[in-house]
């Protein structure tokens, strides 16, 4: 059991110091850096005399984001972890909800973030560069926040999911536990961005372990060739990512045990593992293990696993999701809340200690999502799923308009809410199509346009696209665009976005 992770991590340094803990392209850093470079911003950030607020950090994917982790939260204050490919508004508005103590710049801020006191990337690089004593006596630890995750909201402001310190460990020691038989010391893939709570997976477990991260940038990611030519030079042994990302890997015919014979794990999460995906790995890897996990990140990364195995394959059309971990209770509800027969679908409710506290500042939303259950916290998933006898669980899709698509969370709302201030925009909605493994492939707009000269569907699509860049994360930006002169709406006058999907998605 993980008492404190910061100690835990702080003790490589004292009994593996040269151990490289971050190698990026081949740049190393050990775990000798990692406590030198966080003791340093921590006893910086102490001389601040900041408010007790959680700090923001702005980067990439590189060993001074995870030091910079590191020092805050030795530092007694959560971070707040932004990707560098967010628009400047989703920046604008975390700093606006969050009333944070200080913004880190891993990497250069792109726009202002008011009030906010500022370290800048030269600063901290002088503060890193300049080594200190110190002593770690009041980190988080406990019921302290020690990360926040933003993730999509209905009204197009994201909620803030605060992570504390005890249900990180909580969910460490899962990791570490039997359930998933990782290595000793993991040489681990570090892919997902690190403001997805995904990163989480590859991160915690790996340090708690005094293992090395092996990290793969979004340039190297985005780029086939690039991606393709790296894969095989990583000597890492646990995979992590969302199944999206694997197929991307898949199309490589080369990614196969032959050319990466150390990999033993592949762990993923965020989203349906697929039969397909599932069974070709296997193929490609038929020694390696294969977890398909399950969880949002208000219950910190997952709480389900299940391995993959030929027979799971042979068994299941669409894979199941998993057995809950040891400490957490998974139920399946009715509309009243009461839990229902096994094999019966309803909402899946999370009760147990890594289920987060709420979303910071807003205390509308938290009151909504989470509540107490047997003296425990509790979390309303918003995912339908079933239990078998044997407490084997199955995904069957959302309650609301939440989607997932190549991995990325996003509320349909939220789309919605940015669609309609578009100045070309009458009325809008967004809707998935899916395949027949149910991933949503695509994410259409229907849409009444306003009157305007634009000379072609084509054109104004173009304009409308540009306009939403500024605004939204990439990924959410919808990919077709569906232009109508009215939409269906339901009998109280809401647009029908039901009969839209159905339409999108004939039976
Ligand atoms: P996030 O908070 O980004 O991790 O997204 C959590 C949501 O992703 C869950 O509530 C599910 O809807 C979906 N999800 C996560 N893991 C899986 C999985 N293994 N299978 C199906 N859906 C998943």
């Amino acid at each position: 059991m993980t008492k404190n992770l910061i100690a835990t991590i702080d003790d490589y340094a004292r009994t593996q110091p040269d151990k490289v803990v971050y190698d990026v392209q081949g740049t190393k850093h050990t775990y000798a850096e990692l406590k030198a470079y966080s003791d340093a911003l921590a006893a910086h950030i102490d001389t601040l005399d900041l408010p007790d607020a959680p700090i923001i950090v702005f980067g990439g994917q590189t060993f001074e984001m995870i030091a910079t982790f590191l020092g805050v939260v030795k530092s007694g204050r959560a971070y707040i972890p932004i990707d560098t490919h967010s628009p400047n508004e989703r920046l604008t508005m975390i700093n606006e909800i969050a009333e944070p103590a200080a913004a880190i710049a891993v990497v250069d801020l792109p726009t202002g973030v008011g009030s906010t006191p500022v370290i800048t990337s030269d600063q901290l690089a002088a503060i890193f560069a300049t080594p200190v004593d110190y002593t770690a006596d009041h980190a988080v630890s406990g019921d302290d926040d020690y990360y926040i995750i933003f993730t999509s909201g209905t009204t197009g402001k994201p909620k803030g999911v605060q992570i504390s310190h005890d249900n990180l460990v909580s969910y460490v020691d899962w990791m570490l536990s039997d359930d998933f038989g990782l290595p000793a010391q993991p040489n681990s893939l570090s892919q997902p961005p690190y403001s997805f709570d995904l990163s989480v997976m590859d991160v915690y477990p790996t340090l708690a372990l005094g293992g090395t991260l092996y990290a793969l940038p979004k340039a190297v990611t985005d780029d086939f060739k690039q991606l393709f030519a790296a894969l095989p030079t990583l000597p890492i042994n646990v995979w992590v990512s969302t199944p999206s990302f694997m197929d991307i890997c898949l199309l490589e015919p080369k990614f196969n045990a032959e050319n990466l014979p150390s990999l033993t794990h592949f762990l993923f999460c965020g989203e349906e593992l697929t039969h397909k995906t599932a069974a070709t790995l296997k193929k490609r890897f038929p020694a390696a293990r294969i977890f398909n996990t399950y969880g949002p990140t208000e219950t910190c990364v997952a709480v389900t696993q299940v391995e993959i195995t030929d027979d799971a394959l042979a068994k299941y059309d669409r894979l199941p999701i998993g057995y809950v971990k040891a400490d957490t209770q998974m139920l399946v509800v009715d509309e009243n809340g009461e839990p229902v027969a096994n094999g019966t679908e309803g909402e899946l409710i999370i009760a147990g200690p890594s289920v987060s506290k709420g979303y910071l500042n807003n205390p509308e939303k938290t009151a909504n999502a989470f509540f107490e259950l047997d003296g425990q916290r509790a979390y309303h998933s918003g995912d339908i799923g079933t239990m078998d006898d044997d407490g084997l669980f199955r995904y069957r899709g959302r309650v609301d308009f939440q989607i997932k698509m190549h991995g990325y969370r996003i509320e349909l709302e939220e789309v919605n809410h940015f669609l309609a201030q578009q100045q070309h925009i009458e009325q809008a909605v967004a809707v998935p199509k899916y395949d027949k493994e149910h991933k949503v492939t695509q994410m259409i707009a229907y849409v009444v346009p306003k009157e305007n000269d634009f000379e072609s569907a084509f054109a104004l699509t173009t304009a409308i696209k540009k306009d939403l860049q500024g605004m939204m994360m990439e990924y959410m930006i919808p990919q077709r665009f569906v232009y109508q002169t009215s939409l269906p709406l339901t009998p109280n006058g809401k647009i029908d976005v039901k009969s839209i999907i159905k339409e999108v998605n004939p039976e």
